[in-house]
């Protein structure tokens, strides 16, 4: 029914695009595409799963198909609805449309269940009593087949009555399982008669107390795609020896069989993204919960100021490949730049001030001066910046003892303010204990910026703010979480020994030009000359602006790509 359509619009070319098109050509599903993103409710999305977001959801609507999104809820005991709602919520806000289509593996355990003794009537499910170790000593290893449990030729009888017995909590946790009848010595371990059932007496956050028995995940991941009709089914390239399993249980079934197509995960340097590990952090307080800007959460993105366009882009730069590698996070953050560049109010705010007075400027005079709200998109206008005789400017951009090159304010040196004047360095005001504290500057009036009054020339501008109208705020500056590349690469070592102890750095006397007194949680900046910052959620209140930085402005990957 759609194939055509699709073909006018630039796709991207990956081998999962080409897989797709190929069924549809032969009409394999019938010409149709249906996708799901199956994340675990038992933490917080990460950029690794908006990479698989936007892989499926990007074929979703590039081939006119639809989109679940599935919660594969079958381990009660680390799953939360607390993790449900971040999930819908990152989703959501990615612009992956599900529609109504929001699913649970849990409302398919009856389903499950029924699938279940259909195997067994057939011999190819059977309850067994090994306890866990044994069953792993049985299991055999890469070198050697597997020995046969003794329990693997109960009657299909014995087997239905315990199945029942297990379901209805006769037993405990480790007693009993239920497993596939495959091959005990086959060379892919997985197809060992795996574990289809396992006793766990816990409360599900959806069930209650319903089960005590639960599915493991290559018995329901097939069973969830066949029940929903999905089409491809995609997933991480550690998947690649489940698939045999995969399509192993759906073939003895005879039911509707999804095609399983796995791809390489997103690996980023400097960054953990086991949700194991990102729990870790959270639990141990080395970050300030999953959405804390430093995390690689979409929840901590979103709040450092990262746009879903941006992760789009991104996903897009890194494409998809059949091979594991790992992603330079300045990929990432160039992506995040550009989308910045485009549309962020340029605002003028000084980190770390140093007061400038200009002492021939009228005492009461203020000024309103013209200044672009964002050289790249001339709609968005521009604003009144208010100057007068006391502003402050960058500690950074005085320096009375210059290196060769330095362009900025010297002692007798002259300067361009942004929109502003030139001015001169008169005199170096010093404290008791010899640090620079004040310049008296003078100015000069014929140049103002704009006025076409005066053509003198000067090699530096810096930004500044007035200092009876700047805004005192707090900025938060964040560095890698991490101070290696892979924190996990080393595995005799806890990855929290290369936690960067300088990754936050807050500075609580920030001044920014009046503009910002309105902006809201989420409000997006540029600070010129020093990077994109945007208004924090959790930490704004409505005495005080909170500012994250969400990436400087020096840009190592564009420089790197052009060389
Ligand atoms: P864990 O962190 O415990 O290994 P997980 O990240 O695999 O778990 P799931 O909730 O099972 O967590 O993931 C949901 C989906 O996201 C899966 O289809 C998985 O393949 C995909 N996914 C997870 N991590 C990545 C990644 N780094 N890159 C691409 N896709 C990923
Ligand atoms: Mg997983």
């Amino acid at each position: 029914m759609l194939q055509n359509q699709t073909d006018s619009k630039e796709k991207p070319k990956n081998f999962i695009y080409e897989i797709i098109e190929e069924d549809i050509r032969t009409q394999k599903w019938g010409g149709r595409v249906h996708t799901r993103f199956p994340p675990e409710p038992n933490g917080y999305l990460h950029i690794g799963h908006a990479k698989s977001i936007c892989l499926n959801y990007g074929i979703a609507r590039d081939f006119n198909g639809k989109f679940n999104l599935r919660f594969d809820d079958t381990n009660p005991t680390k799953e939360e609805q607390e993790y449900v709602d971040s999930i819908i919520e990152d989703v959501k806000w990615l612009g992956a449309d599900f529609e109504d289509r929001i699913f649970f593996a849990s409302d398919y355990f009856d389903k499950m269940y029924e699938y279940a003794v259909q195997l067994i009537k057939k011999g190819k499910a059977y309850v067994d009593d090994l306890d866990p170790e044994l069953m792993k000593e049985y299991r055999g290893t890469i070198n050697e087949p597997g020995k046969e449990s003794p329990f693997r030729n109960r009657s299909v009888e014995e087997n239905l009555e315990l199945f029942e017995r297990m379901r209805k909590g006769e037993f405990k946790e480790g007693e009993k399982v239920l497993r596939a009848k495959i091959d005990m010595s086959s060379p892919n371990m997985l197809l060992r008669d795996p574990v289809m059932y396992r006793i766990l007496h816990s409360s599900h956050h959806r069930t209650g107390d319903k089960w005590c028995i639960y599915p493991t995940y290559d018995w329901a991941h097939g069973l969830e795609d066949s029940i929903e009709g999905i089409t491809h089914s995609i997933c991480t390239l550690e998947f690649e020896i489940h698939r045999p399993l995969y399509d192993w249980f759906l073939d003895q079934l005879g039911i509707y069989h999804p095609q399983q197509i796995e791809f390489a995960r997103l690996n980023l340097s400097y960054t953990v993204m086991s949700k194991r590990k990102l729990l870790e952090l959270v639990q141990n307080g080395i970050v300030d919960g999953w959405d804390d800007p430093r995390m690689p959460t979409i929840s901590g993105y979103r709040r450092r100021g990262y746009t879903p366009e941006a992760i789009w882009n991104f996903a897009e730069m890194i494409g998809v490949a059949k091979r594991d590698a790992l992603t330079d996070i300045a990929l990432l953050e160039y992506a995040i730049r550009e989308d910045l560049n485009k549309r962020a109010q340029r605002v003028m705010g000084v980190l770390n001030p140093l007061k400038v007075t200009i002492t021939n400027y009228p005492d009461d005079l203020v000024e309103e001066l013209d200044a672009v709200n964002n050289p790249e998109d001339s709609s968005m206008g521009s604003r009144k910046v208010p100057f007068s005789k006391e502003i402050f400017i960058e500690q950074s951009d005085f320096m009375e003892n210059p290196p060769k090159g330095f362009h900025r304010l010297v002692p007798g040196g002259e300067v361009r303010l942004r929109y502003a004047y030139i001015i001169k360095c008169e005199q170096v005001i010093k404290n008791e204990k010899g640090e620079v504290v004040e310049l008296k500057c003078s100015y000069d009036p014929e140049t103002k910026s704009g006025s076409g009054k005066s053509n003198k020339k000067v090699k530096g501008t810096i930004h500044w703010v007035s200092a009876k109208h700047a805004v005192k705020c707090e900025v938060r500056l964040y560095d890698r979480l991490f101070t290696v590349e892979d924190p996990s690469a080393d595995k005799e070592k806890d990855f929290k020994e290369f936690i960067n102890p300088d990754s936050l750095q807050i500075i609580s006397n920030a001044l920014l030009e009046p503009f910002v007194i309105n902006a809201k949680p989420g409000d997006k900046f540029q600070f010129e000359r020093q990077g994109y910052f945007c208004v924090d959620k959790k930490y704004t209140t409505k005495d005080k602006l909170v500012f994250n930085r969400t990436v400087t402005l020096k840009d190592t990957w564009a420089k790197s790509i052009k060389q």
